[in-house]
């Protein structure tokens, strides 16, 4: 256990201890929640043991071989317990979403890639009407379209193609950018969120003031880089490159999200790159979505002339989701020019690449969730089904801790309250799934993304019961704002 959680467990209330025993046996413990029997697998210390896990309210209270006496007792005998998978990058922010993250172990799913255009009007709709913990970074893509005077709000994350993503910002705008992100970390943003590819017109100094902003408040950026493919200039490698550079010479701390789609046959290069930099004392951190297939708006700037010719692809990797039409150029021009954000998905890597990312031991697990894209539904779970069991390319360890502690460590810079999550510990947040490794499974699928994954029997989120014996209980809202910490912000 760490310092912090052993505070925490000393400091916490007595509540839990009540006068509890029924039976009259004096003083036993008595928890509101047991899980009794269960294989316990905690990445962080390595436990991997069978034991009775004990909750008080949000908390995990007792972790013992002894038997311990709950108001509610879960058999969990057969079935793995583990810390709830925290997934960094979330888009997809609604009740339905929420519910299919659930299903997929995920009780943390925050949009941190691009985030949320008013990190307070987030904040606001989802109190008390979220299914899981929520959170979001401070959108530089959305401070770019105020200063150019084309604010937008929610759902839309990022404007499609126009002035506001294509064009250089003057000093003025620049400053205006800054201007918005402070207020955004001052509202609780967990970091800075920059999709540059979708603002191709920010200029490399742009990129390099705003990680400046970052590593002056002590936040990290978690960025989609410049570019993809191997077309020079405008490579992956040039694209990861300018980003490490930016972390190197402001000291900002960075995270590469979905390096399997935005390095492809380069990304063991670009984890090459990543572990330099990190073997430099650099601190630069990855993650990666487990499908061949990326999704993004047809409208957006990722879509500027030259795409083919980066990516190696013709129209015909492009294919609308739940349909499975292929595009033309007739239809993909159609498409490009509606104003409407309409997805679509790009089928543009290998399986064995990504199969290869996903294994390296530097790669987190993060969904890149949206509606229509069976990410959205089954990234955690085709982790356990596909490379833990079919695979065999990562053990049941590496995967509790590519989607637990990893993305718990890369948040705490933010918020100590992520100390407590990705951890299955007395004084942890009670944020606990427990799922049958030989049969839990992803189902969605290309063509029906929407399918919730199965196997999670139980789903616990800060202390309140959210799947039991695999079926989600309703009306329960236990998720709560990750936000960025109080000493951090102006
Ligand atoms: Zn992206």
């Amino acid at each position: 256990m760490n310092s912090r959680l052993l505070l925490l467990l000393l400091a916490l209330t007595p509540v839990a201890f009540g006068d509890g025993a029924s039976d009259g046996t004096a003083a036993a413990p008595y928890y509101d929640i047991v899980l009794a029997g269960g294989r316990v697998m905690d990445p962080e210390s390595g436990l991997d043991a069978v034991r009775n896990v004990g909750i008080a309210g949000d908390r995990i209270m007792r972790i013992s071989t002894e038997p311990l006496a709950g108001k509610q007792v879960i058999d969990a005998a057969r079935l793995v317990v583990t810390p709830g998978f925290i997934d960094l990058h979330q888009h997809a922010q609604d009740a339905a979403s929420g519910r299919l993250k659930a299903f997929d172990g995920v009780t943390t799913a925050l949009e941190m890639e691009i985030g949320v255009p008013d990190v307070a009007a987030f904040l606001t709709r989802k109190s008390g009407r979220s299914q899981i913990n929520y959170g979001s970074t401070a959108s530089h893509a959305a401070a770019r379209s105020r200063a150019f005077g084309t604010p937008f709000s929610e759902p839309v994350l990022v404007a499609p193609a126009g002035p506001a993503t294509d064009n250089p910002a003057t000093a003025q705008q620049i400053h205006d950018m800054e201007v918005s992100l402070n207020a955004e970390l001052n509202a609780g943003a967990l970091g800075i969120g920059m999709g540059i590819q979708y603002t191709p017109g920010a200029s490399r100094l742009e990129v390099i003031r705003m990680f400046r902003l970052a590593a002056a408040r002590d936040v990290p950026v978690f960025t989609h880089v410049r570019s993809f493919g191997r077309v020079e200039p405008g490579s992956s490698i040039e694209a990861v490159g300018e980003v490490i550079g930016a972390a190197a010479m402001t000291g900002a701390s960075l995270q590469v999200v979905h390096i399997n789609s935005s390095c492809m046959a380069d990304a063991p290069e670009c984890l090459s790159m990543v572990a330099g930099a990190r073997a430099r004392g650099l601190d630069v951190t990855v993650e990666a979505y487990p499908y061949i297939a990326g999704f993004t708006t047809i409208n957006s700037a990722l879509f500027n002339p030259g795409w083919r010719e980066k990516l190696g692809v013709g129209y015909d990797a492009l294919q609308m989701p739940d349909t499975g039409e292929r595009l033309t150029q007739q239809r993909f021009d159609q498409l490009h020019a509606d104003p409407a954000p309409i997805e679509v998905l790009i089928f543009m890597n290998t399986q064995e690449r990504v199969d290869a990312v996903i294994a390296n031991p530097l790669v987190m697990i993060a969904s890149d969730g949206e509606d229509g894209h069976p990410r959205n539904a089954g990234t955690f779970s085709r982790i356990l089904a596909r490379h833990v069991r079919e695979l065999g390319s990562i053990t049941l360890m590496d995967a509790i801790r590519k989607m637990s502690l990893m993305p718990a460590v890369r948040l705490q810079k933010s918020t100590h309250a992520a100390s407590r999550k990705g951890r299955l510990q007395e004084g942890a947040d009670a944020d606990i799934i427990a799922f049958d490794p030989r049969s839990v499974t992803d189902r969605a699928t290309y063509q029906s993304p929407r399918l919730p994954s199965v196997g999670m029997q139980y789903v616990i989120v800060n202390g309140t019961v959210l799947i039991a014996r695999g079926k989600l209980l309703a009306d329960r809202y236990p998720g709560r704002a990750l936000e960025l910490d109080p000493e951090k912000r102006r």
